[in-house]
């Protein structure tokens, strides 16, 4: 009998997670409140609350538990734990799910962060604005793609930005110049062998990533091997199991940890065409105990993700070398609806090929 993935979450990563579960003769079963998430499509789908015991109970069957995304209750991730294997490890989440505990880990491993200090109320962020300038008060947990998040940049503006995260325990983070986001993802085997996808540079907007080069431009050796050594730190510490995302600034010729994921992430889709195993196999080849694929490039890569709507098909794929992915949710404002992979024998191809799609949208 073929044995069985339970993912805890529905989305587009649980969709994508799911497709790559199906050639290694694993069945999937996902668990997302969502009648009609986007993993429904190719998984079977236990429809309830994250925190429901009795639909948690439903993943009982399954051989092993994923995660889709890391705001996983605590309760849910302790009742899987106990019904089964559930990987990357309950503590990974837990240093995820706080910004605090979090800049903490990563200090305590030599992994350089931006300068920050922890707010619980309203004289410590005017004391953390004395001591670091202008500065992003983020709350510490539930805060994604800018959310939470609000900017200070002088100090009469403490009190009102300080109002906005409505009494949220949080963190004030200095504000970096860097000259570009990067971000590397990796993967970690049951069996502990570690293997690393290239440096990507991502591009944000309003705080959400639009688009990714993969693999990043002007990487020196010493830069790729600062990022995999913090990252091995990491997921050593962690005894982690599947994909990590580790989210850096590069400033000059250093690198500072903003944070980590998890679990398979946004940056990595390009792997899906772009490298020889794409983050979601490997992602579920780790968890259910199998060996890890190659992660060498296969081609270089432009990521683009479709916000709102997905344009119509055929004006994307008229362009060489694009690969659309729809997850088939609902049009809507400011939403994540799909992504285009652009490849090329060349970044600069890859770079030509998004700017005549571009000019066709
Ligand atoms: P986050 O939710 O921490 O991933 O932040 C979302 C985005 O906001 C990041 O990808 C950066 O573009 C920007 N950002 C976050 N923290 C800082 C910081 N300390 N300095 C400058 N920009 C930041």
């Amino acid at each position: 009998m073929s044995k069985r993935l339970g993912i805890l979450g529905g989305g587009q990563l649980g969709r994508m997670l799911a497709l790559s579960a199906h050639p290694l003769g694993l069945s999937v079963v996902v668990v997302d409140p969502s009648a009609h998430c986007p993993a429904r499509a190719v998984a079977e789908h236990i429809q309830c609350a994250f925190d429901d015991e009795d639909g948690l109970r439903g993943l009982t069957d399954c051989d092993f538990v994923t995660f889709e995304f890391e705001n996983v209750p605590e309760t849910a991730a302790s009742q899987l734990a106990c019904q089964g294997p559930v990987y990357p490890p309950v503590e990974a989440l837990r240093a995820s799910q706080d910004r605090w505990v979090e800049k903490n880990m990563f200090q305590s491993l030599g992994i350089s962060t931006t300068r920050c200090s922890r707010v619980d109320k309203l004289s410590d962020a005017h004391a953390a604005f004395q001591a670091l300038g202008p500065m992003i008060l983020k709350t510490r947990r539930f805060g994604y793609d800018g959310k939470g998040q609000a900017v200070v940049r002088h100090a009469h503006e403490v009190e009102e930005k300080f109002a906005l995260l409505e009494g949220a325990a949080a963190i004030a983070e200095q504000i970096v110049s860097f000259e570009r986001e990067l971000s590397l993802v990796v993967c970690r085997s049951q069996q502990g062998e570690i293997a690393f996808y290239p440096l990507v540079e991502n591009i944000h907007r309003q705080g959400v990533l639009r688009t990714t080069l993969a693999p990043a431009p002007n990487i020196s050796a010493e830069l790729r091997h600062a990022a995999e050594k913090a990252a091995t730190a990491l997921v050593k510490h962690l005894n982690y199991v599947g994909v990590l995302a580790l989210e850096l600034f590069c400033v000059g010729d250093q690198l500072l940890a903003n944070e980590f994921a998890p679990r398979v992430h946004n940056s990595g889709h390009w792997t899906i065409e772009g490298a020889f195993t794409s983050q979601f196999e490997n992602h579920v080849r780790a968890v259910s105990g199998l060996p890890l694929g190659s992660t060498e490039v296969r081609s270089a890569a432009i990521m683009t993700n479709l916000i709102g709507q997905v344009p119509e098909a055929e004006k994307i794929l008229a362009v060489a070398g694009t690969h659309l992915h729809d997850y088939g949710k609902a049009p809507r404002s400011g939403r994540k609806v799909g992504h285009v992979t652009i490849l090329g024998d060349t970044l600069a191809e890859a770079q030509a090929r998004t700017e005549q799609l571009e000019s066709l949208l």
